[in-house]
Order: structure tokens, then C-alpha cells, then sequence
């Protein structure tokens, strides 16, 4: 089996990216790194549900100690891009970047995101992002593909996951 890093943006994706690489023979161990999240209440829940998930699947979770104040400097100029825009792909890097920095610090082979997972993401600016942060690192999975959303819901409420319905930031929120 083959060591990965899992970027977790939340449970739900999680779950089924955790199934899909298991199934592919990777080690997984998830990585939380959402500074992205405009509110501590809201990445407080996603973080105690990607807990338990973790938990349920017996993976093993790091939590990265982002500031959202570094995010936002980060994104400086594209706050009010659209969703899906430049803005979004500026996010990407940056947690990419991150958890590419830490797959490097553990010695991972891989690295690759649950964000891909989600239709409202362009998986190839992500797989761009990823490889720009390591290409040698960076797997690039489209989780979305073979129905992974679909998936994602399905096990969400097999464990109880807590379902977010914003991308996170506070440009994004409804
Ligand atoms: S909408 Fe989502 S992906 Fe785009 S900048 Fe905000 S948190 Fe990041």
C-alpha cells in the first residue's frame, strides 16, 4: 500500500474519497485544512464531524492550524470574483500548497483533494493547482467521476455526517 495525504474540505467528500482510495490500495491519512472557512462556529461543525468519521473508518487525522487572516491576505483583490472563478482557484493553491508542504514534511508519496469530489469544482483547475504546489506528489483523482457526489450522500447519511450547504468562505455564503 502506498502512503496518501487527503486534503479534507469535510466529511461528506471525505467519506467517499476514503472508500474510492482504499479500494485503489492507498494508506490514507486525512489532512483538515480549511482556512478557507469564514466562521470558527461553521468549521468547528465540519470539524467534528470529519472526527468522527474518522473515527467510524479508523483513518488518521491531522488538522492543519491555518488562520483564516493569512487566507484572506492570500485572496487580496479577488474577494468579490464569482464562485467558481479566480477567487476560488487562489483557494485551491492555498490549501494545496499546504497540504503538499506536509505530505513533503511526512515523506507521503501522494497527495490529492476531496474537493474534486463536488460538481462545483473545476477538477481541472484543481489538478492544475496540485501539481503547480508538487507535481511529482499530486495524484490527480476526479472524484466526481463514477458518480462519487452521489456517493458522498449516500454515505453521509450512513454516518450522520453534518452537510454544509455553502462553500465556506464569507464571500461565499448564502
Ligand atoms: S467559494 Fe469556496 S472555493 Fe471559492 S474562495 Fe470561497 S471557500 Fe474557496
Amino acid at each position: 500500500m502506498s502512503a496518501i495525504l487527503l486534503h479534507t474540505c469535510c466529511a461528506p467528500c471525505a467519506s467517499a474519497c476514503i472508500e474510492r482510495l482504499r479500494a485503489e490500495r492507498y494508506d490514507v491519512t486525512l489532512f483538515f485544512s480549511n482556512a478557507n472557512i469564514g466562521s470558527p462556529a461553521e468549521c468547528a461543525l465540519r470539524l467534528e464531524s470529519v472526527r468522527r468519521l474518522a473515527e467510524y473508518l479508523a483513518v488518521p487525522l491531522m488538522v492543519d492550524p491555518t488562520s483564516h487572516d493569512d487566507w484572506l491576505t492570500y485572496i487580496r483583490g479577488l474577494e468579490q470574483a464569482a464562485e467558481g472563478g479566480a477567487r476560488c482557484r487562489r483557494c485551491f493553491a492555498y490549501s494545496l500548497r499546504r497540504t503538499a508542504a506536509k505530505a513533503a514534511e511526512l515523506g507521503m508519496p501522494h497527495f490529492t483533494t476531496s474537493l474534486s469530489i463536488s460538481p462545483h469544482k473545476h477538477s481541472p483547475t484543481l489538478f492544475e493547482e496540485g501539481r503547480a504546489a508538487d507535481p511529482q506528489r499530486f495524484l490527480a483523482t476526479d472524484f466526481k467521476q463514477r458518480d462519487g457526489f452521489r456517493r458522498s450522500g449516500e454515505l453521509a447519511r450512513v454516518y450522520g455526517l453534518y452537510r454544509q450547504n455553502y462553500c465556506g468562505c464569507e464571500f461565499s455564503e448564502p
